[in-house]
């Protein structure tokens, strides 16, 4: 069963009530009224701190959900039109581009971030391939000690 998730207050919305069969054309947001959610074949349960980036199909951040502030530093200004991995200095951006070519979930890497203050922040970063003909990619971002 097809479920939901808002990349922006991570709302989770199980695919039961009238949404059957509407998957290219994604709805809003009943929570926050965010524009798009995010479609995921398998559930996700996000970390309270997670916070997400959407990504078009060249890793470029579209949006910043709620909590990347605060991981980062960067509001979403800072962030959109730019390349994810090198916006964030991620350790490794391998991980983005297996999730992006293949088409496969990446779950539980052990990355390292610059914030915007440039203090290295080791995060937990999973990866979430688009599945409609733009092929983007959702990145979500989680603090880990
Ligand atoms: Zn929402």
């Amino acid at each position: 069963m097809p479920v939901f998730i808002c990349p922006n207050c991570r709302e989770r919305t199980v695919d039961v009530d009238g949404y059957e069969g509407f998957t290219t054309n994604v709805p809003q947001c009943r929570s926050c009224g965010f524009g798009f959610l995010f479609q995921l074949l398998e559930d996700y349960y996000p970390a309270p701190s997670t916070g997400f980036v959407v990504c078009d199909q060249e890793t470029r951040v579209l949006a910043v959900g709620r909590g990347v502030f605060e991981l980062t530093g960067f509001r979403e200004g800072d962030l959109l039109g730019r390349e994810v991995g090198a916006a964030l200095h991620l350790s490794d951006t391998e991980p983005l581009e297996v999730a992006r070519e293949w088409g496969v979930r990446r779950l539980g890497e052990q990355l390292e971030l610059r914030t915007r203050a440039g203090l290295v922040k080791p995060v937990l970063v999973d990866l979430f391939p688009a599945y409609d003909e733009d092929g983007g990619l959702l990145v979500a971002l989680s603090s880990r000690s």
